[in-house]
């Protein structure tokens, strides 16, 4: 390789009770897309943040076109070419879209000493366009869903490009989580196009989409760089063998121990809908039961889910929980009733960032932890140390914020929080979404845990296969409706195609 772009010669980094990253070193050349993959909390993220000036390194040195630098703040990465796509994304939901793309650069349209909106609304629109994204620049972000304002989060780093002179870096941080397919092969597209004139480090949890997408993979595992190579040659095996340390399991969907549902049921819908959303949804949900619901996006699935979780309201239809009528104004109605729901969008719904993992832990139960009028602290520590050794959970204690715990460990602590609330019926929304392959197999590991102490589960699933290899029954939406109903024993799965016919 010629002089990097970009350099870390032995990067240190540590939070209080980890190491995140320990003597890393990495580099990437002009033109070149990097892929860098890992389990989570194995420090892919704390890497990019250094690169980005998010935080600064306890030892070591970065190198920029071979010159060592100091990057001290987002700011001046983006002065010196580097820009960063945020896993936890950067995006202010109250300001516009132009004003989100131009953050903490709004001098760049200064004129006779005041900020012109059109200009900067103009080259907003320029930038939207290059991504395909078609919005007004001048609408508030808390307005866009989720995957369009990942794509302004793009579309702002990708700003680099055309503001700064010279090669550029851009580090994307998962950007490919919360996009469909379409967005995804247009993401990929730009990055091909861009090549000449910038160099992109590539974090997903999708294996293949890094394999087809960069040249070189570094792989990292417990803050370290374990492996670095080049991706031709390489398969997803390889990968996630490396990742791990240890053999992919035969057994990725623990189908074996897919346990036989009872025959009571918890769960009974009868002829529910909503207005725009769904309607005439009817089916049982039985005590050890996973039913997935597969549909694409605009199928009504998500909205069913939130309308199951009392989210939001059906305006038809009938709902019963263990043979008794229930009407949910509110989520706290469906969890009294024992249903909760684990929201697509952790950070959004599923947990309270500056609250502690044992906060989070015991908030939907919290009545059980208060005793005239206060809250019994170690009860509640007790009961969140004892979750944390059981589901594995990553953390330096229990009194750690959960916003600062990786992805999948976060998840762990939803899953805690509505098991140790003691419901009946868990509702789970893209429950792997973002998260690495080691902490999904703990997650299909609970899930088998769950349901074989009774608990029933409706599943919106990541991708079709993860549907099918978890389910014992699946329903199939298109338009608001049910278009079919599957049985799916272990050994007696039915095929993705079979479910695809049903959904388009
Ligand atoms: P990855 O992106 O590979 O999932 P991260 O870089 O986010 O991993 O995290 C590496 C480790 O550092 C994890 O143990 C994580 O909990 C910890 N960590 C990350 N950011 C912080 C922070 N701001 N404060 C404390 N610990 C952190
Ligand atoms: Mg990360």
């Amino acid at each position: 390789m010629t002089v990097p772009v970009l350099e870390v010669r032995g990067v240190s980094k540590s939070f209080p009770g980890v190491k995140a990253l320990d003597d890393v070193s990495f580099a990437i050349g002009r033109g070149e897309v990097v892929g860098l993959i890992g389990e989570n909390g194995a420090g892919k993220s704390t890497l990019l943040k250094i690169l980005n000036g998010v935080y600064q390194p306890d030892s070591g040195a970065i190198f920029v076109n071979g010159q060592q630098v100091s990057v001290a703040s987002p700011r001046q990465a983006f002065d010196s070419g580097i820009a960063m796509v945020f896993q936890e994304q950067s995006i202010l939901p109250t300001l516009t879209v132009a004003e989100n793309i131009f953050l903490g650069r709004e001098e760049e349209f200064l004129r006779f000493g005041l900020i012109s909106k059109a200009r900067m609304k103009a080259a907003a629109a320029e930038e939207l366009k290059k991504v395909h994204l078609d919005i007004d620049p001048g609408m508030r972000c808390a307005d866009l869903s989720f995957a369009a304002r990942q794509m302004v989060e793009i579309a702002k780093a990708l700003s680099l490009n055309s503001r700064i002179r010279g090669h550029v870096t851009i580090l994307l941080d998962e950007p490919t989580s919360v996009l469909e397919q379409k967005e995804v092969d247009l993401l990929f597209r730009i990055i091909r196009d861009l090549r000449d004139r910038a160099s992109f480090v590539f974090i997903s949890h999708r294996l293949d989409e890094v394999l087809q997408v960069s040249g070189r993979v570094y792989v990292m595992r417990d803050g370290k760089v374990v492996k670095d190579l080049p991706s031709k040659g390489t398969s997803v095996k390889d990968l996630h063998q490396l990742m791990v340390g240890r053999q992919l399991h035969h057994e990725y969907y623990r189908e074996a121990r897919q346990a036989v549902p009872s025959a009571t049921a918890v769960l009974a819908a009868e002829g529910l809908g909503r207005q725009g959303a769904f309607h005439d949804v009817s089916f049982t949900l039985h005590e050890g039961e996973v039913l997935g619901i597969a549909g694409v996006v605009g199928s009504g699935r998500e909205e069913l889910a939130r309308c199951l979780a009392g989210h939001v309201r059906p305006d038809s239809g009938a709902l019963a929980v263990a043979g008794r009528a229930v009407r949910f104004a509110a989520p706290y109605d469906a969890t009294a009733a024992g249903v909760g729901l684990v929201p697509a969008e952790r950070k959004i719904e599923g947990l309270v960032a500056p609250f502690s993992v044992a906060e989070n832990m015991t908030l939907a139960a919290l009545p059980r932890f208060v005793s005239n009028g206060a809250i019994r602290f170690a009860a509640e520590l007790g009961v969140a140390r004892e979750w944390i050794a059981r589901l594995k959970i990553k953390t330096p204690s229990p009194d750690t914020m959960v916003g600062s715990l990786s992805g999948g460990n976060q998840q762990k602590v939803v899953l805690a929080k509505w098991r140790i609330a003691g419901v009946r019926v868990l509702i789970l929304d893209h429950p792997t979404r973002g998260i690495d392959v080691g902490a999904k197999e703990d997650v299909y590991d609970l899930i088998r845990d769950m349901t074989a102490e009774g608990l029933a589960v409706i599943l919106l699933g990541d991708t079709l296969e993860e549907v099918i290899g978890l389910s014992s029954r699946i329903l199939v939406m298109r338009d608001g409706a049910i278009t079919a109903r599957l049985e799916a024993p272990p050994g007696g799965k039915p095929q993705q195609v079979e479910l695809l016919r049903h959904m388009v």
